[in-house]
């Protein structure tokens, strides 16, 4: 154990066997099977997870409901002074988080830590919004009256998480929801399970200092069936999921269909444009961490270069010769660049998707390959790899989780944004330019159709301040920062009459 991670583990409540269904400080026992959450760096069995079942989640529910009563009626500026506590906790287990975080999904442990340190960021981002919670007002057309509109809680608040960013994407949703006076009931991914029960652990502790009642922070575990009992249960007013666009269109439909109200947040294929006036130092650097980093397992991810014909074969040169410095190894170990992606169907998925591109024309630029031996024990450890293809190309069109990347050439920038918008998904672009009308031709209502678009930045790693998100198959969700709380809250407007008559709206007359 020279990582320390059963260290890290104990400090974090981890043990062999854990139960997965919880109201807060209280686990319940579902007597359910139990899921193991195996280590894509070596293979091992890190624990293993109870399941829930409907009883442990109609008990779980119930506790919700109840905790809501209470906690909508706390004022928001002491629901954030426990927020900043959890934010504070957070700060405490950095260490121990980020740790499980790269052992058990993977990324390397500076990602790991990264993501904690988004949980604190977004905790203080909730902090300052719990008082701002802000409505407008309105002149009313009637004299005598008053208008204004006012935020109120909505409740229940489903959150099902994604593998990719086990805790991060939960914080996202939950120091938010909980500043605005909702209850949280989490299902994180059954491929990340561990880190969800962590935690748990966390912030019960938090809420149990203040005396608050059981309920407001809950955790389902299991595989897709127990995120469909949030999906089709009308007592959730609002489900948050994460995850593929598969996913997305089931809990769409599932919650659409009983009218609740859904986030979504779905797969990217996020594209960098590089034009001939990009300062291709940087261009290579913000190219080779989006596609690389997190071995290509970010939503945001780069997955396509749309790069201009003229620095093409530059363009190309370079990032070869960076990828042949990789280092790919056990994500624990801080001098490897690249670690393993989840599972062996990541790695199918991977393999196929390169035959895909193969058998459909793509032309290798480095070739990509399984590693085996010594330290990739788990078989979970591929090569980045990049191929020169064409937009069209179906497999181009698709989002694969694993680090494989596009290059396609382009002669107008017109011609590029068409290519960087000419995909299903819409959720991170970039340009990198030194121009300003490309720059500017890119932001513009003609340029990116993506929810987000940088210039001179890669597609990935963005900060909590601004709305996340993205559109078309993405799933048009906002969360995190600017004014995503909104999605959390219920709005009502109020017309207060303060003077002696009745007058009617647009000057209707009624009288008898
Ligand atoms: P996934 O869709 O397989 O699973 C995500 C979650 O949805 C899991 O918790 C799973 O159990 C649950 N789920 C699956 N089917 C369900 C159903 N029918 N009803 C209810 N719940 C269901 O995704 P994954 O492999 O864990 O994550 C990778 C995907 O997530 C990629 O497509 C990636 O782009 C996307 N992602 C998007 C964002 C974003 O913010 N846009 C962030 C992270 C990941």
């Amino acid at each position: 154990d020279q990582y320390g991670i059963q260290a890290s583990l104990k400090r974090l409540g981890i043990n062999e066997t854990n139960l997965g269904s919880s109201t807060g400080s209280t686990w319940i026992d579902s007597k359910e099977d139990f899921i193991s959450s195996f280590s894509p760096a070596d293979g091992k069995l890190i624990g293993k997870v109870q399941t829930t079942n409907q009883e442990a989640y109609e008990q779980i529910i119930s506790q919700a409901q109840i905790a809501f009563e209470t906690w909508r009626k706390v004022p928001a500026p002491h629901r954030g002074e426990i927020v900043r506590e959890i934010g504070n906790a957070l700060r405490e287990v950095k260490a121990d988080l980020g740790k499980l975080v790269s052992y058990e999904m993977g990324k390397s442990y500076q990602e790991g830590l990264g993501e904690v340190q988004e949980m604190i960021d977004i905790c203080d981002f909730a902090v300052g919004l719990s008082r701002q919670l802000y409505g407008l007002t309105m002149h009313s057309e009637r004299p005598g009256h008053r208008m204004y509109e006012q935020w109120h809680a909505l409740g229940i608040v489903g959150i099902i998480s994604a593998f990719n960013f086990p805790v991060a994407v939960w914080s996202w949703n939950t120091a938010l929801a909980w500043v605005c006076g909702d209850v949280c009931v989490w299902k994180p991914s059954e491929k990340a399970p561990l880190s969800g029960i962590a935690c748990q652990h966390i912030v019960a502790e938090i809420f149990k200092k203040h005396n608050m009642p059981e309920g407001i922070s809950s955790l389902i575990v299991g595989d897709y069936k127990v995120g469909e009992m949030l999906s089709h249960d009308p007592r959730v007013p609002l489900v948050s999921a994460t995850g593929s666009t598969r996913m997305g269109k089931l809990v769409g439909q599932a919650v659409g269909a009983r009218l609740g109200r859904s986030l979504l947040e779905l797969g990217g294929n996020n594209a960098i444009i590089i034009t001939p006036q990009a300062d291709l130092d940087m261009a290579i650097r913000g190219a080779l961490f989006g596609a690389v980093g997190t071995a290509g397992q970010r939503c945001t991810s780069t997955r396509r270069l749309i790069i201009h014909e003229d620095v093409f074969d530059e363009v190309s040169k370079r990032l070869a010769s960076a990828y042949s410095k990789l280092v790919i190894g056990n994500p624990l170990d801080e001098k490897n660049h690249v670690g393993p992606v989840i599972d062996q169907d990541a790695v199918k998925m991977y393999q196929e998707a390169i035959q895909k591109a193969e058998a459909e024309g793509a032309k290798v630029i480095v070739p990509g390959g399984v590693l085996s031996g010594a330290g990739y024990e788990s078989g979970c450890y591929v090569k980045p790899c990049i191929y020169e293809a064409e937009n069209h190309y179906e497999i181009v069109q698709h989002e694969t989780f694993a680090p494989i990347l596009y290059l396609i050439r382009y002669k107008t920038l017109e011609e590029a944004i068409t290519l960087q918008n000419g995909v299903p998904q819409g959720l991170s672009s970039a340009i990198m330019t030194t121009n300003m009308r490309e720059a500017e031709a890119f932001l513009s209502v003609a340029g990116s159709d993506c929810g987000i678009a940088n210039v001179n930045i890669g597609t990935s790693g963005a900060e909590i301040g601004g709305a996340f998100g993205g559109e078309k198959e993405t799933g048009g969700g906002r969360e995190s920062g600017s004014d995503a709380w909104k999605a959390y809250m219920r709005r009502q407007t109020n017309t207060i009459n303060y003077s002696s008559e009745l007058p009617l709206a647009q000057g209707i007359k009624f009288d008898i």
